[in-house]
């Protein structure tokens, strides 16, 4: 004989019980069939009983609605108008609602009085249903077999009394007998629930009782998940797992197996299978008394969103132990369950995790015990902390693996999301901590990539700037997005995109190929609202990248990097601001464990600054520093050779988009200057804009210009002046470049004349180049050249600091 158990959704519509008849049909076992109330109906019978208690007289037409909710679904099935019997029960829920309506009292018994509906009514519909199809059915009233104590809303079955009825009444089964879940009754019957979810319970005791061969919860996902799947989209499947992990995981919110249920198949070690009532081809997950010892560490991560602390502390505590056994038998003669406890080593307090909505009466309780103690300030009067969740990592060979926890919290802390109390379970089973419930959804979704390796990692953009290098950077975004996700399991989305006049944001990701019209339809940007709206969404992974030039960005990285949000940037305002400020941003982006990262600041796409942290981090120490750190000077030296004017070879180089929209940031040698500026500090060293000397090749009447075009002017006329520079270095066969240099502690930036020894003397085009002499650099430096400007190579830059950012854990 087989218990198959069907929850609301599985008995939820028309077409899901006649799904449900099709399965039943198709099996030859005999069988025992435990059905819920129709989907969604408990929580409207529960709203309804609020409602008359609280003297709402329109109680009476939600009582309408699920009337006809199921008067239609029995017409719809058996094509009848319903019996006598339907409206017998009808009729019943009217009158008791009535009676709390009046009274504006509801007490525990009407309550489960009134819940008893549901699975009166979707039996009776289903069993009408399943004979018209010629299903030799019988209908039990489960209240005449199953008996239990009467605590209402939570009963406790009497297992002596329930076997002796069962066992009975199991000699004159037909082939399929039907029991609604959820409901039992007192020995002096009076209608009783075995809690939210207990229809597993019921079908679970039956299956324990009667000894069946097998038991089936059938419900509307696939079996049980590695995580909730409404809030972890790349939740997966898991075959197998033992009684022990699924109870782990049902008592932490993974709510397709409800905790108690397991436990009578358990002692009688009945095999249990999780199967899909919309899929019943899939094999559905096993649950056994076995575990798998070569699988993953963890089996799954499952969270219960509700949660308060309740925390006894005070100092008179300590050593005391009768407290503690105050304390809980306060709780339990409150009949509240406590779902995680934590002690400070200390003993100075002693925290429990507990369900919200018994927050209240908790408080009340424990002030009640502790009344004489409080009053004596020997205990803090006690307070509950809401809006808190649970998360828990649960697998069996978790036990003698180290690290677990640690990566844990290392991964949460990485994502900001701060953790209010650990628990381990003694049986190591499992690992829990409570977190802010607004974290809920970053954290089982950080955690579940974190841990299940095959797993694709979501990584979340926020990119101010769309102008040649942030529409470069999302056009490579655009050609690489596919191979990434097949090849490194990187998701990588753009949430949040900005420039100066508008933004936008899609949680889902803003669709690539369409981004520029999407962008022009969006809202008005202002930076407050793009950083609240980010913060907001609240993701894993995320990353802030500015590509602008603009102060006003630069001035947000210490909020964000506050808010373990990584950054990202080409910009260099900030990496050459104060040093003091500098240190800052270091210091913020270590302690918040966000990090800042700006390879582009210096020679673009060219791994410049990644290679001296390398360095650096690595043991080495940098002695000193060579460069030729701008594209447009290179440039500028490379095409002039005396016959076209020099202003006019400043002009090409503007019109290919190697300048700064400014030239003169370029031709001054301040941009040089900020660059040797960030590779002096990388290298450990302190520096400031200011230290750097800088040797102009511009005669002075080019220094002092008022606009772009009176800069040209001038320089137009000072011809003669680049002509003598460039004669006199050809003269002797050498090349000019502006070499920014740290040497002895000290750094410039000025014009040489290279001769052809020299690596600079070869730079083409717009290359750029860096000569590091370190420790282990001591004759030959250790060289980096390339392309070090545009838009192509910026972006792809930008990219190499995002991929690193997503490939560190
Ligand atoms: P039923 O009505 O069949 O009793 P429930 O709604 O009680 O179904 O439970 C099934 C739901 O549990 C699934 O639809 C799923 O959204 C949710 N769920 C939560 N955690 C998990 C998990 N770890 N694995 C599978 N489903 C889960
Ligand atoms: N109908 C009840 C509930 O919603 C029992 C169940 O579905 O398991 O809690
Ligand atoms: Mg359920």
């Amino acid at each position: 004989m087989k218990v198959l158990k069907f929850g609301g959704t599985s008995v939820g519509s028309e077409e899901a019980i006649r799904q449900v008849a099709r399965i039943v049909h198709s099996s030859i076992d005999q069988l025992v069939l435990v059905t819920s109330a129709v989907g969604g109906v408990t929580d409207q019978l529960v709203h309804i009983g609020e409602l008359a208690a609280s003297g709402r007289k329109d109680y009476a037409s939600f009582i309408e609605g699920v009337k006809v909710q199921h008067e239609q679904l029995y017409y719809n099935l058996i094509e009848n108008k319903p019996d006598e019997q339907f409206y017998k029960i009808i009729e019943e829920f009217e009158d008791i609602c009535k009676g709390v309506w009046l009274l504006r009292e509801l007490t525990p018994r009407s309550a489960d009085y009134i819940y008893s509906t549901g699975e009166r009514l979707s039996t009776l519909i289903i069993s009408e249903f399943f004979r018209n199809e010629g299903i030799d059915v019988t209908l039990y009233d489960s209240r005449d077999y199953i008996i239990t104590d009467d605590h209402f809303g939570h009963a406790h079955v009497d297992f002596k009394e329930t076997t002796k009825r069962l066992k009975e009444v199991s000699k004159t089964f037909s082939k399929v007998n039907l029991f609604p879940g959820f409901i039992a009754s007192t020995a002096d019957n009076q209608t009783t629930t075995l809690g939210r979810g207990g229809s597993d319970y019921s079908a679970a005791i039956l299956a324990g009782v009667l000894d069946a061969d097998h038991f089936e919860v059938w419900t509307d996902v696939d079996g049980l998940m590695t995580a909730d799947p409404r809030m972890v989209k790349r939740a997966h499947f898991i075959e197998h797992v033992s009684y022990e992990e699924a109870l782990e995981l049902s008592h932490f919110g993974a709510k397709v197996i409800y905790p108690p249920s397991i436990q009578p198949a358990l002692e009688k070690g009945i095999s249990i299978t999780i199967k899909n009532t919309f899929n019943p081809e899939h094999p559905g997950t096993l649950i056994t008394k076995e575990w798998d010892q070569d699988k993953e560490l963890i089996r799954g991560i499952s969270s219960i969103k509700d949660i308060s602390l309740v925390t006894l502390s005070g100092n008179s505590m300590v050593g005391v132990p009768k407290f503690s056994y105050r304390f809980f038998r306060a709780l339990s003669e409150a009949h509240i369950n406590v779902i995680l406890i934590t002690q400070s080593s200390s003993e100075h307090s002693i925290t429990v995790g507990i369900d919200t909505k018994d927050s209240k009466a908790a408080v009340k309780a424990l002030n009640a015990e502790f009344e004489e103690q409080i009053e004596n300030h020997k205990i803090d009067p006690i307070q509950a902390e809401n809006n808190l969740s649970i998360i828990a990592l649960v697998g069996s060979n978790m036990k003698n693996q180290v690290g677990v926890s640690g990566q844990m919290f290392n991964v949460l802390g990485k994502n900001g999301v701060s953790i209010k109390a650990i628990a381990q379970g003694s049986s190591e089973r499992n690992i829990s901590a409570v977190i802010a419930k607004d974290d809920l959804n970053k954290a089982l979704n950080v955690l579940h990539e974190s841990f299940f390796l095959s797993v694709t990692k979501r990584i979340n953009l926020f990119i101010i700037g769309t102008g040649n290098v942030g529409k470069a950077f999302i056009q490579q975004l655009v050609q690489q997005f596919t191979y990434l996700k097949k090849h490194h399991q990187l998701n990588i989305k753009i949430i949040g995109l900005g420039n100066s006049r508008l933004m936008h944001f899609e949680n889902d990701g803003i669709p690539l190929s369409k981004w520029e019209s999407i962008l022009q339809a969006g809202e008005k940007y202002s930076s407050e609202q793009f950083l609240e709206k980010m913060y907001n969404a609240n993701l894993r992974n995320s990353i802030f990248i500015d590509i602008t030039a603009s102060e006003d960005v630069a001035g947000l990285y210490p909020q964000i990097l506050k808010k373990s949000i990584s950054v990202v940037t080409p910009n260099k305002i900030a990496a050459t601001g104060s040093y003091a400020d500098y240190l800052n941003l270091k210091g913020m982006s270590r302690r918040y464990g966000s990090r800042f990262l700006f390879e582009t600041n210096v020679c673009a796409g060219l791994p410049v600054l990644s290679t001296l942290s390398d360095l650096v981090r690595s043991g080495d120490q940098i002695h000193q520093i060579e460069a030729v750190l701008s594209g447009t000077l290179v440039f500028l030296f490379n095409e002039y050779n005396g016959k076209t004017k020099f202003v006019d070879v400043i002009k090409k180089a503007k019109q290919l988009g190697y300048t700064e929209p400014d030239p003169r940031l370029d031709l001054f040698g301040s941009d040089v200057k900020r660059k040797i500026v960030i590779l002096i500090r990388e290298s450990g060293y302190k520096c400031d804009y200011e230290d750097i000397q800088l040797n102009s090749f511009l005669p002075e009447s080019c220094l002092e210009s008022n606009s772009v075009e009176d800069f040209y002017t001038k320089v137009e006329k000072e011809e003669a002046h680049f002509k003598n520079l460039y004669e006199a270095a050809n003269k002797e066969g050498k090349r000019l470049k502006v070499v920014a240099k740290y040497k002895n502690g000290h750094g410039s930036v000025g014009l040489e004349a290279v001769d052809s020894a020299h690596p600079f003397y070869n730079l083409e085009g717009k290359d750029n180049i860096v000569l590091f002499y370190t420790n282990r650099y001591k004759e030959q430096p250790m060289v980096i050249k390339g392309a070090g400007a545009g838009a192509e190579v910026t972006a792809s830059g930008i990219f190499a600091d995002v991929l690193r950012l997503a490939q560190t854990d």
